[in-house]
């Protein structure tokens, strides 16, 4: 029977970029300079919900992590995440291995080493909005996004350990090379 038993988590736009906040988007429609390796490497797939999608919209502006750490976003995060969590807890019991999750670095919901904060994001664009002043209080931090905060959390309450990994939007070259790298 054909089957590799070797399973890799995605963040939602690595196979959908019609997700992602207007705008951004380095590719068409899936990442495949990552996903046609792999899945020549043999690896299945599971696609995680889009926590942003599916609480904003995809009319949504480009958020920073202190605007979703919300109690109501937490909560959204955990009860996408529960099914998932679900999956793997049967999977592992059955032999089959996690390998890996797959987030998007600099994403305030989705970053695995890097999010991005700003003290002074969320208010009236009015006639007083200063562009300047809100894309210069923009820091890149080394932490995780809420969702991928939320996930890590879940996965230790159940004893399961996965490999996490990201693309950076900033240089998504170096971090596929950098993913294949290891997972050959
Ligand atoms: S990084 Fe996460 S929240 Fe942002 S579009 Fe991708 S899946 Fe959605």
């Amino acid at each position: 029977m054909h089957r590799g038993k070797k399973i890799i988590l995605l963040s939602h736009c690595i196979l959908n970029v019609n997700s992602k906040v207007y705008g951004i988007g380095n590719y068409e429609g899936s990442l495949e300079e990552l996903m046609i390796p792999l899945i020549q490497k043999g690896y299945g797939f599971i696609q995680l919900p889009c926590p942003e999608l599916l609480s904003c919209g995809l009319k949504r502006w480009g958020q920073v992590k202190d605007q979703y750490e919300t109690p109501y976003f937490y909560k959204h995060c955990k009860s996408l995440l529960a099914p998932i969590i679900d999956q793997v807890l049967d999977y592992s019991k059955n032999g089959y291995k996690i390998v890996s999750c797959i987030g998007i670095d600099r994403s305030p919901s989705c970053g695995v080493d890097i999010t991005c904060r700003a003290h002074n994001w969320g208010r009236e664009i009015d006639e007083s909005f200063s562009v300047k002043d809100v894309t210069s209080a923009l820091n890149w931090v080394e932490e995780k996004g809420v969702f991928m905060e939320v996930f890590e959390k879940l996965l230790l309450e159940n004893d399961l350990k996965i490999n996490f990994l990201a693309i950076d939007e900033s240089n998504p070259k170096a971090s596929v090379e950098k993913i294949l790298k290891e997972l050959e």
